[in-house]
């Protein structure tokens, strides 16, 4: 494999892919030949097409697994039934995500519980159904959706930056325990980008500052953003791809910023 990755006869599966950054990377790995595996959940109509075009654009296989990122039997057996269709999972993303925007004493009780499950401990659960292979194998690569939000704090969203610290914390410790078995594993630290996620998180965060759209827009989002400017979806996809090639083996544990500059102030 050279710097730009190969992925041909690998096998990746990127939770959370039906929609946003998801479904960029995965059609990202799949344009450099893997098959690929997507999960999340939308109109069955939408996924399905979402499905087939991976595969009618790239010429690869593509399977959906409706798992749901909070029940850990239903994680193990989306990696289980992976490796049985294409005989392996070679790249893991953990990228599944939900935000809920509210001051702490009125934060619901199963909203910290459900962003806890599927923001960091789905990929926990995910990592131990996928390491044995990847280790039997000697090949892996394990990527884990960030944030910003890994490394700074925004007020009212409390479960959200715990759970990114968290997977940052889980990554470096992954890293270290996989460094010899040729298995890698990182995270990507996006600021905004300009998805379902964000477009649905400004009518919260109107409520809770008292603000218009227009200004959540261009006080709160792109404030943080030196840059002035979203993320894309297909930027994360690339340095994805680019963490599954063989210029990137030597980077593990590492928290890789995509944010316009936002966590250099
Ligand atoms: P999105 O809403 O477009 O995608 C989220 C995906 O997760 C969807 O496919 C959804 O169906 C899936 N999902 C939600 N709950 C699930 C569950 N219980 N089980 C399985 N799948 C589930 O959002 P996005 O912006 O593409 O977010 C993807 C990841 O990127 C998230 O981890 C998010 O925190 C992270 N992120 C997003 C931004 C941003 O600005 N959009 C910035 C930094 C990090």
């Amino acid at each position: 494999m050279s710097s730009t990755a190969s992925l041909s006869a690998k096998t990746a599966l990127v939770t959370g892919s039906t929609s946003g950054i998801g479904l960029a990377i995965a059609r990202g790995f799949a344009r450099e030949g893997a098959n690929v595996v997507i999960n999340g959940f939308g109109k069955p109509e939408e996924i399905e097409a979402a499905r087939a075009g991976i595969e009618s654009a790239f010429g690869v296989r593509a399977h959906y697994s409706d798992a749901d990122m909070t029940k850990p039997d239903q994680i193990a057996a989306m990696v289980r039934d992976a490796e049985e269709r294409f005989g392996s999972v070679d790249v893991l993303v953990n990228n599944a995500g939900i935000q809920h925007v509210s001051a702490i004493e009125e934060f619901p009780g199963e909203k910290w519980e459900q962003i806890i499950a599927i923001n960091l401990s789905s990929a926990f659960y995910a990592m131990q159904a996928a390491i044995p292979g990847m280790k039997r194998r000697e090949w892996g690569r394990i990527i884990n959706t960030a944030s910003a939000h890994s490394l700074v704090a925004s007020p009212y969203k409390s479960a959200y930056v715990a759970a990114k610290h968290g997977i940052a914390g889980l990554t470096k410790t992954a890293a270290l325990e996989l460094a010899a078995h040729k298995v890698t594993v990182n995270c990507i630290s996006p600021g905004y980008v300009w998805t379902p996620l964000v477009e649905s998180q400004i009518p919260d965060t109107m409520k809770a500052r008292g603000l218009t759209k227009e200004q959540v827009i261009d006080d709160v989002l792109l404030k943080a953003q030196p840059t002035k400017e979203f993320v894309t979806v297909d930027q994360v996809a690339a340095l994805a791809v680019f963490l599954c090639s063989d210029g990137a083996s030597q980077i593990t544990g590492a928290n890789l910023t995509m944010d316009g500059g936002w966590t250099a102030q």
